[in-house]
Formats: structure tokens, C-alpha cells, sequence
């Protein structure tokens, strides 16, 4: 007769790679009764704490994951870390299976000379102060500055970008926290610096981002005609489908803003090309940043030897994510991820998401790596579980004084959060994880009072 014990399984990190493998367990062949346990109170990962807080639209896919979290099967444990709280190693001897979903957080550091001077920040701690994340509440940030550079032409640079130009107005329906709005919007900026190592073709923006950028109500985009391709049909000949629609339409993009007139409006985003960072200058605060002009030969960019600067008060690093070790799971430190085998780690140990795969992709993305690990578990484990799982781990955190943050207490949260907003802002964050607490005891409401 089958065993019918329940898998018993752990997943650690509540961003979408977690939802999606809670949620494509659910719909496998075998019982599964899943634990997801999370750093935070809060769940959602980057849709909290990374997505940008003016599209609020992409954040709505947390309805979605509210619905699995909502399942009989899968409980929700906010504010249990792991590594500190409990051992990876003792998680492991609880659940027949672990799946880490922890991403990504780290960024990819810029190793230039002078990188470490007042001033210079990676994007992971600009995006998580932005979006009011707890690690990022104190960032000291001087934005009494005129000028931002803004490394990497990717998604976050443009995210970082955008952020800084918006008026108070246009940040209106969003979720920015207070305490960033009134840095943002008193700071006297007129011109971020946008610059890719690389050319036009090969910038990493989506379309509807990059032309998001010459929508803005006091921001006009600039592009310098001379860094264009000569032909946009002969750059893309060699690309096809989706790839090829996605260049084409960011060079038209680009192409538009080299027409756009400097004065037209009180600031300007400048999109630079060709340049790779090479020292940041200044005394112990940052006042300019070297680059070096570079050519690119067969999608390679290489030192031209010649040099210009921009002077600036602020650089943002945007040039990727990597993922920490983690103490009790192997780490390939050249692609910084945990090695896999798709999806499979050890013997009931998996990784999805950009712990598993590296940090790229939409978030859509992270689904397939949800379905491939439940395959995985549902075929490890086809006679059912054999760990005691839930009981087990609730018992340990009663008696080491954990308090964990159930998922009703997350909707009282968000409760709070949403009701404490104004007008068509959708909520007002609670952005240190004391005041979450406190407003679940009945302390604090997010109004800050
Ligand atoms: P990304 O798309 O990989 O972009 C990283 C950028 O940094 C690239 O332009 C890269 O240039 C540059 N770079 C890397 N190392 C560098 C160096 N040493 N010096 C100068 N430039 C360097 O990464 P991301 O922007 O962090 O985004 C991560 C993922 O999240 C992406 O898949 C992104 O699309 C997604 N995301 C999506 C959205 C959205 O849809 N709205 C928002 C945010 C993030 P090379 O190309 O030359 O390597």
C-alpha cells in the first residue's frame, strides 16, 4: 500500500521562484505539505523589495502568490532566517526536501579605483531604500548634488534612473516610502548619465522601459547621433524573432531621442555608449567618474585608450547581482550560484530562481524553475515523505523564542500598510521590521505616529 505521509517540504525565500515551486507542488502527482520560510516579515521578495515602486502593475502578480499561500498545504513563517535562526543543515534533517529560493542580493561589485568613496553605491542598495526595504531604512544618501551616473544598461539602471527623475506627481499612485520621496524630490538633479560599456544594440533595457524614458513630465531623453548604428536593419541582420524585435525597437527608441532638443525640458537623462568605467575621482567623496572609450568587436568591448570624465555627486553601480555563499550548501564562486543539476543540489536539497540560475530574466522566468524542482521532489519522494516537517520545525521555533510572522499576520500588515495610504498611493510601507512587529501587537500604524 502507498505511504500516504505528505512530502514534508521547506522552501527558503517567498519571491516569485519560491511561489512558483510552492505552487507547481501543489499541482504534482503526490500530497506535499510546504513550509515557506522567509528572512522578513513580508513576503514577495523582489515584487516588494525590488520591482520598482511606480509599476505598481507588475507588482500585482503578488495576487497570485497570495492564492497559493491562501492553500490548506502551505503555511507561511516570516521573520525566521535561516543560518541564524536555524541551521540549512538542521532544516534539512526536519523536511524530506529544501529548496533555496533565496536569489540573489549581493551586488556584482564595481572594482574600479576609488569605488569605495562616499557616494559610490551598488543598485541593490539604491533599488531596497527606494522600495523601503528594512536593510537599506538607514542608507545616508547626499542627494544635494546636480548629477547622477548611473553604470549598466540593464533594467535596474534604467529602474535607479527613473526613480531619481520622476516628479512628486508622477510618484503619486506609487508606493515610494516618505522618507525617500523627501530626499528624492527636494534633491536639485538636472542630469543622470546612463552609460553602457557596450553600443546601442546591445543594451539589455526591455522596449517599453527605455521608452518610459522619454515620457517623463520634466525629464527629456538625450542620445548622441554619432553613437547610432549607421543601419538598423544591417546591426540586427543576424538576430531573429523575439531578439531581434526587441533591438529594432530599442534602437527606434534611441534613434527618437537623438532628435529631442536638450532645453526641452528642466532635466535630462543621457544615454552614453562606449564607455567603460575606469576610476571614480574625487577626495574621500565622489566628484567625477573616468571612462574609457571602448569599441566592440564581436560583441566584446575593449579599451580604446582614450578617456573622458563626468563630473557628478553620485555613482550607481547597476552592472548586476550575485548571490552570497550559503553555509551548509556548495557555492560555484565564478557564476556565484549554488551548482546544480537542473534544479537538484544534494540529495533533498534544490535551488531555484536566480540562486539556482544567476540574476536574469523577467520574473515570469522563475515558473519553469518551480516546475522542473517539483518534478524533481515528486519523483525523489514518489512513495511520499518520511520527516516530520511542519511539527517539528514549530516545536523548534517555540522552544528557541522565534517569533515567526504567520501569513494572517502578513495580511494585517498589509492591511495597515494600505489603509495608512494617501490618496491613490496603494500603500504606505512599514520599512524596519520593529515597527511590522509593533503594528502586529497593536503599537504602531504606518502613519509613523
Ligand atoms: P542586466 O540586465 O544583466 O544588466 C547589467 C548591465 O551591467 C549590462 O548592461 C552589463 O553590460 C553591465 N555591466 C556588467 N558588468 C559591468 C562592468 N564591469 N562595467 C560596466 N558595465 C557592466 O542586469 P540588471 O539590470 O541587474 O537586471 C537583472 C534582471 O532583472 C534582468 O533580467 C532584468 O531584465 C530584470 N529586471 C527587469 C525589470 C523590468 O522588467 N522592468 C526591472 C528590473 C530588473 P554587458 O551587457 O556589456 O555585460
Amino acid at each position: 500500500m502507498k505511504n500516504q505521509m505528505p512530502i514534508s517540504v521547506a522552501i527558503i525565500g517567498s519571491g516569485p521562484a519560491g511561489f512558483y515551486t510552492a505552487d507547481a507542488l501543489l499541482k504534482c502527482g503526490e500530497p506535499c505539505k510546504i513550509d515557506i520560510i522567509e528572512r522578513l516579515p513580508t513576503p514577495y521578495g523582489l515584487i516588494r523589495g525590488g520591482v520598482a515602486p511606480d509599476h505598481q502593475t507588475t507588482k500585482r502578480v503578488a495576487r497570485k502568490y497570495e492564492q497559493t499561500a491562501l492553500v490548506d498545504e502551505v503555511n507561511y513563517y516570516g521573520n525566521v532566517e535561516i543560518n541564524k535562526d536555524f541551521a540549512l543543515d538542521e532544516l534539512r534533517q526536519l523536511y524530506d526536501a529544501v529548496v533555496l529560493a533565496v536569489g540573489a542580493p549581493e551586488d556584482r561589485k564595481l572594482t574600479i579605483p576609488g569605488a569605495d568613496k562616499s557616494g559610490v553605491l551598488g543598485s541593490a542598495a539604491f533599488v531596497g531604500w527606494y522600495n523601503g526595504h528594512p536593510d537599506f531604512r538607514d542608507l545616508d544618501l547626499d542627494l544635494d548634488i546636480s548629477t547622477v551616473v548611473v553604470i549598466g544598461n540593464g533594467n535596474v539602471a534604467i529602474d535607479c534612473a527613473r526613480v531619481l527623475l520622476r516628479t512628486p506627481r508622477g510618484m503619486l499612485a506609487s508606493d515610494l516610502p516618505d522618507h525617500v520621496g523627501d530626499v528624492i524630490h527636494a534633491a536639485p538633479i538636472t542630469d543622470v548619465y546612463l552609460v553602457g560599456r557596450r553600443g546601442p544594440a546591445d543594451a539589455k533595457f526591455t522596449n517599453v522601459e527605455l521608452r518610459e524614458m522619454g515620457e517623463l513630465t520634466e525629464t527629456v531623453p538625450q542620445m548622441k547621433s554619432d553613437q547610432m548604428p549607421d543601419s538598423i536593419e544591417k546591426t540586427v541582420a543576424i538576430l531573429k524573432g523575439r531578439e531581434r524585435r526587441l533591438k529594432v525597437r530599442n534602437l527606434n527608441s534611441l534613434a527618437e531621442f537623438a532628435e529631442r532638443a536638450a532645453d526641452e525640458k528642466p532635466k535630462r537623462v543621457h544615454f552614453e555608449f562606449y564607455a567603460q568605467p575606469v576610476e571614480i575621482l574625487g577626495g574621500d567623496r565622489v566628484e567625477g567618474i573616468r571612462f574609457e572609450r571602448t569599441e566592440v568587436n564581436d560583441g566584446r568591448p575593449s579599451g580604446t585608450g582614450e578617456t573622458f570624465d563626468i563630473e557628478c555627486g553620485l555613482v550607481i553601480s547597476a552592472i548586476g547581482y550575485r548571490a552570497d555563499p550559503i553555509e551548509g550548501a556548495p557555492y560555484d564562486e565564478k557564476q556565484a550560484i549554488i551548482p546544480n543539476d537542473e534544479g537538484r543540489v544534494a540529495d533533498g536539497l534544490y535551488a531555484v530562481g536566480w540562486i539556482k540560475r544567476g540574476p536574469v530574466g523577467a520574473i515570469s522566468s522563475n515558473r519553469p524553475d518551480g516546475e522542473t524542482v517539483a518534478e524533481h521532489i515528486e519523483n525523489d519522494f514518489a512513495g511520499g515523505g518520511s520527516k516530520p516537517g511542519r511539527a517539528a520545525f514549530q516545536a523548534a521555533l517555540k522552544e528557541r523564542g522565534v517569533r515567526s510572522v504567520n501569513f494572517d499576520d502578513w495580511k494585517r500588515i498589509d492591511e495597515i500598510e494600505r489603509a495608512a495610504a494617501d490618496g491613490t498611493a496603494p500603500r504606505r510601507k512599514f520599512v524596519t521590521v520593529e515597527e511590522m512587529l509593533n503594528a502586529l501587537d497593536g503599537k504602531a500604524q504606518a502613519k509613523g505616529d
